[in-house]
């Protein structure tokens, strides 16, 4: 980092650096005394933010350790930087663990803040998406976002019609909920990652004549984060259609309150 340089600040803003996670470049996995520190509402040391918790976007100035930070690339807008760093790189980073290849049909589940990061972003891959969702209104825009396919979870017609036809699901359903009408949909040796609920209830006993993978995902280490934004996302122009409130300062509650009436549906 130089100075003047846009300092971009993801999930987290430091860990122990002694444990073994950290020592292997896993930051965000952290098991060392206090763990990973979190970007909003963790304790801190007063000397660092005044309160002795981070206020995340909240405040006005944060102090982080070069380490903990990235540079946002010169040619993205700070705007669209902000979600890839906490939203995006959770998405990004299972599909590039597990070899996510163009070609390969992906299922999304979930058509949120991380959903629809993930449908942008496994057809910039070049996958073959499909969203599955309870909500026929979000047919279009998982359409406008990149996918090919959306299926209907409550219609069993259309689900059954998908059974055995997924290589990956990116589940990013944000609750405990049961997972085996989804598991239904990958072929054999497929892979679910799961970035939000877990699983509710025991797993199938098809699950184990398929050899299906059921995998959890938390964010990403910082190191990633940099050719994430440099060599994928500029050449990829991801994201597009960020909305910008421009409001000077509101306070954290009227900045929330902006948001409720579900007039904003993907908020990363
Ligand atoms: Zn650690």
């Amino acid at each position: 980092m130089q100075v003047g340089d846009i300092a971009g600040v993801g999930c987290f803003t430091d860990s122990c650096r002694s444990c073994e996670e950290c020592k292997d470049g896993d930051e965000n996995l952290c098991t060392g005394p206090g763990g990973m520190q979190g970007t909003y509402g963790s304790a801190c040391a007063e000397a660092k933010q005044p309160g002795g918790v981070t206020q995340g976007g909240y405040s006005g100035d944060i102090v982080v350790d070069e380490s903990y930070v990235i540079k946002v690339p010169e040619n993205m807008h700070v705007a669209a930087a902000a979600p890839l760093l906490c939203a995006g790189i959770t998405c990004y980073s299972p599909f590039i663990n597990h070899g996510i290849k163009a070609g390969q049909n992906l299922g999304v589940v979930g058509l949120g803040g991380l959903g629809h990061m993930a449908v942008k972003i496994g057809a910039a891959m070049g996958c073959n998406v499909t969203v599955i969702t309870r909500d026929e209104s979000k047919r279009e825009l998982a359409l406008s976002f990149g996918a090919k396919n959306v299926i209907i979870s409550t219609d069993k017609v259309q689900m059954d019609a998908a059974a055995k036809s997924l290589h990956f699901i990116y589940n990013s359903i944000a609750f405990a909920h049961d997972i085996h009408p989804y598991l239904d949909l990958l072929k054999s040796n497929g892979t679910m990652i799961m970035v939000g609920g877990v699983p509710k209830g025991s797993m199938p006993a098809g699950s184990f004549y398929a050899k299906l993978i059921v995998n959890f995902s938390h964010e990403s280490d910082v190191t990633s984060l940099d050719p994430f934004l440099f060599y994928y996302c500029v050449p990829h122009k991801i994201p597009r259609g960020i909305l910008l409130k421009t409001k000077c300062r509101p306070s954290p509650s009227s900045r929330l309150s902006s948001l409720c009436p579900c007039s904003l549906r993907h908020r990363v």
